[in-house]
């Protein structure tokens, strides 16, 4: 009997009876609970679970997330405790429906702030990745509905996609779901640029349609020629945002961006991919300069492929993506292609959470060399990671990954009770202590950084364990304002002086 959930099954890698029975029976039980609750288009609120479950399956996440994803909304917008949701569905769901939920009860606070509140409850409570990818995949299908909330909403979530979520996503190498996200708040923040781009992109795939099929003919032929068998290829356009973005950088001259068309060849091995490299530049021109190996040296995200520019005598200039399957999986899904697999020996699951190690190796430096001085209980999913680390450590890819950080302008250091404090570059235990409480900023007396006192000037690094000591009836010196680097911490002193100044009680 056809059931609502017959689309979220078949999106599923290969799900089993009781996979199909489970979600069939967390969708009739999230369907009663949001019962005449209605989305801001009309349609009845289940149809945003739906196309979360949708995204997920699609992702080729486990049936507890796609659970969870259904389940994401009940505890925030129904009465369902959760407490009922664990005994029904189990631990595993009930979490992080949990993490969901809190990640969910951050209230816009400007934006500096609430990115920084965002990210560091994304890296420090999330006690799941998974919560991260059910929280990608909600504002996915928030962005596909964007245009039935107001004006001002409309701008603000847009903006915090692009600031917050965009990142997350392409660190976490899900680069599918990310030029969609990207895409999407370009589309509702600078809607005249963005259909002015996607037009022009149009109008030149249209033109370019007839010498772009012959092309991909060409190199059919003679990759079967050298026989590379199993290969398949895909056209592709840029995606709109990343076009505009890079038009911006080459002046606005369109004649300087090359790689309006991108041709992806995806063969069974690595091997292969450096055969087919050879295939293609026999075949035609490169153009000098713009050969990429990201097998030998991955990006940061763990993003792998060969590309090369070439131009074909049709005088197109072509981006060649070369990679192999696996490759493919991972620069589309990212860390969620990790989790597709279901039985993996113990390296294949070190290695899928070296993904997740990435997005903060500087915690990870914190866990492992001082992991006494930090008794507050680590997230589960961290403890994971600091397990796979051994194993994983050996390889020189995860020293690399080390040495990269999740946001190259920020770092996160620590309370001494382990809570971790997400501060730009540059920042001062006088930012540390505003970041934490206003009145800690404002009775700051000295502070200590792994357990030696400092001078308030000192910049913080990452992963520093810092200590504030205070003193009851102290206040904020002026010269404070020349070394605090967020605009908080100098809104604070500014204000607190100025009503000592003016007589009042600080
Ligand atoms: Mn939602």
């Amino acid at each position: 009997m056809a059931h609502p959930t017959d689309e979220i099954i078949r999106a599923m890698h290969s799900p089993t009876a009781k996979d199909t029975e489970i979600i069939r029976d967390a969708y009739d039980f999230a369907e009663k609970a949001h019962g005449e609750e209605k989305r801001k288009s009309g349609e009845p609120y289940i149809i945003h679970p739906r196309a979360i479950a949708i995204t997920l399956a699609k992702l080729g996440m486990d049936r507890d997330t796609i659970v969870a994803g259904i389940l994401h909304d009940t505890i925030e917008d129904t009465p369902v405790k959760l407490e009922e949701i664990e005994k029904r569905y189990g631990t595993n769901v009930a979490t992080m429906v949990e993490g969901v939920t809190k990640l969910s009860k951050l209230k816009y606070r400007g934006v500096e702030r609430h990115v920084e509140s965002m990210r560091r409850l994304l890296v420090a409570t999330a006690n799941d990745v998974r919560v991260i990818i059910i929280k990608l995949a909600d504002r996915l299908h928030n962005m596909e509905t964007l245009q039935y909330v107001s004006e001002e909403k409309r701008a603000r979530i847009a903006l915090e996609t692009r600031e917050v979520y965009v990142p997350i996503a392409e660190r976490l190498g899900m680069g599918l779901l990310k030029a969609q996200l990207e895409d999407l708040a370009f589309k509702n923040l600078e809607p005249e640029k963005y259909k002015e781009t996607a037009t022009f992109l149009e109008e030149q795939g249209q033109k370019a349609k007839g010498a772009l099929d012959e092309s991909v003919k060409d190199l059919r032929k003679a990759l079967a020629e050298t026989g590379i068998k199993n290969f398949r290829t895909e056209s592709r356009i840029k995606n709109v945002h990343s076009f505009s973005a890079k038009l911006e950088r080459k002046d606005n001259d369109i004649d300087k961006v090359y790689d309006i068309f991108a041709v992806r060849i995806i063969v069974p091995t690595s091997d292969d991919c450096y055969k087919t490299l050879g295939v293609v530049h026999s075949l035609w021109r490169p153009i000098p300069g713009r050969v990429k190996d990201y097998i030998a040296n991955p990006k940061p995200n763990g993003y792998r492929s060969i590309h090369t520019t070439i131009l074909t005598p049709q005088k197109i200039i072509l981006e060649v993506q070369i990679r192999s399957e696996d490759m493919q999986k991972e620069s589309k899904f990212g860390i969620a292609s990790h989790f597709a697999y279901k039985d993996q020996n113990v390296t294949e699951k070190a290695a899928s959470l070296g993904w997740a190690l990435q997005f903060i190796p500087s915690l990870m430096r914190v866990v492992r060399g001082a992991g006494a001085q930090t008794a507050a209980p680590l997230p589960r999913w961290l403890s994971e990671l600091n397990e796979a680390a051994n194993v994983f450590r050996e390889q020189k890819s995860f020293q690399k990954a080390l040495k990269e950080d999740f946001f190259a302008e920020r770092m996160f250091v620590f309370t001494p009770k382990g809570d971790v404090i997400d501060l730009p570059v540059g920042a001062t235990p006088v930012d540390f202590a505003y970041a934490i409480h206003s009145d800690i900023g404002n009775t700051m007396v000295g502070a200590k950084v792994n357990s030696k006192l400092v001078q308030l000037s000192t910049p913080l690094k990452n992963g520093d364990i810092v200590e504030i000591n205070t003193k009851k009836n102290a206040h904020p010196n002026k010269k404070w304002i020349d070394f605090a680097k967020t605009s908080s911490a100098k809104h604070h002193i500014r204000n607190t002086i100025s009503r000592i100044e003016s007589g009042q009680k600080p």
